[in-house]
Parts: structure tokens; C-alpha cells; sequence
């Protein structure tokens, strides 16, 4: 479960990401139909799911999914559970995950989903009761071959195996290529947990050789401790790297000589939550200041801004988060010659293994933990050097070269189907 930190501008991001894309399909010598076509998901659907709580009362629960475009193939993407899912987050989401499949070159194209509530407040029945009547809400737009969910935000495997077995109720068969995120028993795949944060390693591991730095001795700050940000943390400093900072949604935790990370994944909840624990914190925005190698945005978007991207110390952002930095922010940092591994690249290893967790139930044949492991880095780093290669040869920054790799195959899907 991912953590959250601090409550976003989200409006924002639908019209920003609208914008790179109108940008990368210029460049890319596209008319402006084919941003017509791209600018929004071509179906997007809100339900309303009625949940009997435990107390006895019902509670009417709005929730949202977008598929963006399926011209490469079924849509993908995650559902969030959280208070503040709207519309417009849901629908940029599913562009992202549109570019994240074109930038990893798996067969989909980007969709997403969101119910707006806060699990943190509600007991594992009533939430099951609602992944269950999400399920039901959406069931025809939704299948291995047509939109396929995974976990995002607060959601979780267990969540996911509800899911599964509500939609193989419906179809009368099992059917574990609909989710992706389940647990091994039900069809998961190995590596699935821990697939986002593993691709955001291995961006790392390739920004700091492009840096010429190394990772053993890197100190790193990490901005977010769920999920993605906890596992991160967990492997870095297996590799060597020294974790300096991390936070939650509440505050940030901050010592130069490096943080126990062993005995904060101990404490920590399921929600990533740790810093109530101790006296001495700081701020996540203090945090984001603090003077560090690498820094690892892995909470939520808008983070980093016009306002403080002066102040940002590190040689090499890399956004595990999706939407962190804006795009000031991005043009900011870009000409101090900060390296920023964008969001929709550096996050991309969770799609590949729902990719690699749905190929293998489709098949009935399942891999090794060192096969699955072998897979992502190859994708994952063919992604960065085509990222940074397009960056270079462009002159752009990294984040329109990761919308131009991303954006392509879904405009070229769409002209080869006539649709444009
Ligand atoms: N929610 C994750 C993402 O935003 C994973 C999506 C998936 O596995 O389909 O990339």
C-alpha cells in the first residue's frame, strides 16, 4: 500500500499532462487530430456502489474507471482507493499509463480506476463488500482481453483476489488474467510486490552510471514509505546505498549517517506510517531540501514545484511517484543539470510484472522468481536508454523524450486501425 503525503493540486495534473502530450505528438510530427484523439480516454465510466457498513447502515460510494486508449491492445492499470480520487486524476492516470506501456513496450494501452474512499477508516469486510460491489459495478467494461486492473494507491493483493473471485463469480469461470497484483497462490507472479520498486533500482543504477556515481555509498532521501518507498529503501541499501532520509504522510525523518531502515520497514504500518514514533522530524518539505545524491520522490504528485525546485540539492531525481514534479519545476531543474528520471519511466516495472503476472496466466505456465528479475531489468533499462537517447538527440528534457517514447505506439496504433 502506497503511502500518501501531503494533499495534492490535482486539477492541475489532467491539463499539465495534456500538455506534454500535445507537445511529444508535435514533435513526433503528428496533426493536432491525433491530440484530439489522445487528450482524454475514449471511455470513462462512474459508478455508484452501496456498501452495507458494519454498524448495519448503507453508504453510497462513488468510484471511476478511465481506459484512455485501446488501439495497442486491452488497457491496464491500477485502482486507487482514496478520499481524494476525482475524475480528472482517474483520467490522467490512465494517460500515464498509456505512456508507461509504450515506454516498457508491453501490449496494452493505459486505463485506470479510483473509488473514493479512505480504507484507513474502514474495517477488511466493509472493504471487501466494496472491491466486491466495484467489481460488479464494472464488470462489462472490464476482462483479460478488455481492461485489466492491478493495485495502486491503498489497494493490495488481497484486495486483488477479492476482486478476481467476484469477477470469475460473474463469468462463471476462473479467470486470473482479469487482475494482476494477486497473491502467488491465486495466479500472482513472483516479483509483483516488489516490481515498482525494482524498476525504479534499476533507473537508478543506470542515472548514476550515466552520472558516473556510484550507488554503494550514494546517500539517498526518499520521500514516501508505502509500497513503492519502503521496498526502495530496502533494496538500496542492500546495494549499498546509505538512506538518509524518508517520510510518511504525517513528517520525515532525517540523519545524515543514514536511517535504520531494517527496524523502521519493522515498525512502520500498513499504510507506510512510521514517524509518529519519534520526537525529532522535520517536515516533508524540509526533507525534499536536505542535500543528498539521489532523491526519490514516492508519495504523491506536486511535490516538487516553481517554488522550491531552486532549492533541491540532489544530482539525480527519480520520480516513483507518479506526477511529482511539475512541469516549471521539471524546466527548472532541467537547466541546473539535475538528471530527472520522469515518473512514467522510472515507474514502470509495476506494469511490466502485471504484464509478465497476466502472460503467465495466460499461458498456465508459470516462472522463477530469477526469470521474471532477468525480464524487468531488460525492459526496464531498454526503456531508460531510449528515453535518454530521444532526450539527447532532441535536445528536450527527459520528461517530453519519455512522453514521445511513450506516446508513439498508441498514435501509431491508432492510424494503422484508420482511426485517425
Ligand atoms: N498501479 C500501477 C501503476 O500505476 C500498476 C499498474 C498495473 O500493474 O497494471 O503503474
Amino acid at each position: 500500500m502506497g503511502a500518501v503525503v501531503e494533499k495534492g493540486k490535482e486539477s492541475s495534473v489532467l491539463v499539465s499532462t495534456q500538455h506534454v502530450v500535445q507537445q511529444a505528438l508535435r514533435k513526433l510530427g503528428y496533426k493536432e487530430e491525433m491530440y484530439e484523439l489522445l487528450k482524454e480516454p475514449v471511455r470513462m465510466l462512474t459508478v455508484r456502489i452501496p456498501v452495507r457498513m458494519d454498524n448495519g447502515d448503507i453508504k453510497v460510494f462513488t468510484g471511476y474507471r478511465a481506459q484512455h486508449n485501446d488501439a495497442v491492445g486491452p488497457t491496464k492499470g491500477g485502482i486507487r482507493f482514496h478520499p481524494e480520487v476525482t475524475e480528472d486524476e482517474v483520467k490522467a492516470l490512465s494517460m500515464w499509463m498509456t505512456l508507461k506501456c509504450g515506454i516498457v513496450n508491453v501490449p496494452y494501452g493505459g486505463g485506470k480506476g479510483g473509488i473514493v474512499c479512505d480504507p484507513r477508516q474502514m474495517s477488511f469486510p466493509e472493504l471487501e463488500r466494496l472491491s466486491r460491489g466495484y467489481v460488479r459495478a464494472i464488470s462489462q467494461l472490464v476482462g483479460p482481453t478488455k481492461d485489466i486492473p492491478a493495485p495502486d494507491v491503498f489497494t493490495n493483493s488481497q484486495i486483488m483476489a477479492w476482486m478476481m473471485d467476484e469477477y470469475s463469480r460473474i463469468r462463471e469461470f476462473d479467470s486470473p488474467g482479469f487482475i494482476t497484483g494477486k497473491p502467488l497462490v491465486l495466479g500472482g507472479s513472483h516479483g509483483r510486490e516488489m516490481a515498482t520498486a525494482m524498476g525504479v533500482t534499476i533507473c537508478i543504477e543506470e542515472a548514476a552510471k550515466k552520472k558516473q556515481m556510484g550507488l554503494a555509498g550514494a546517500n539517498v532521501i526518499i520521500q514516501g514509505f508505502g509500497n513503492a518507498g519502503g521496498y526502495l529503501a530496502k533494496i538500496l541499501k542492500e546495494r549499498g546505498a546509505n538512506i538518509i532520509g524518508i517520510s510518511d504522510a504525517y513528517a520525515a525523518l532525517f540523519d545524515e549517517n543514514g536511517l535504520d531502515i531494517d527496524y523502521l520497514l519493522e515498525k512502520r504500518d500498513s499504510f507506510g506510517t512510521v514517524t509518529n514514533l519519534f520526537k525529532q522530524t522535520i517536515t516533508n518539505k524540509e526533507l525534499l531540501q536536505r542535500p543528498c545524491d539521489i532523491l526519490v520522490p514516492a508519495a504523491i504528485a506536486n511535490q516538487i514545484t516553481r517554488e522550491n525546485a531552486h532549492d533541491i540539492q540532489a544530482k539525480i531525481i527519480v520520480e516513483a511517484a507518479n506526477g511529482p514534479t511539475t512541469m516549471e519545476a521539471t524546466k527548472i531543474l532541467s537547466e541546473r543539470g539535475v538528471l530527472i528520471v520522469p515518473d512514467v519511466l522510472a515507474s514502470s516495472g509495476g506494469v511490466t510484472v502485471s504484464y509478465f503476472e497476466w502472460v503467465q496466466n495466460n499461458l498456465g505456465y508459470y516462472w522463477s522468481e530469477e526469470e521474471v528479475a532477468e525480464k524487468l531489468r531488460n525492459k526496464v533499462v531498454h526503456a531508460f536508454n531510449n528515453v535518454i537517447q530521444t532526450a539527447e538527440s532532441h535536445k528536450i528534457d527527459t520528461r517530453l523524450a519519455a512522453y514521445m517514447v511513450g506516446v508513439r505506439k498508441t498514435a501509431e496504433a491508432s492510424r494503422f486501425r484508420g482511426w485517425i
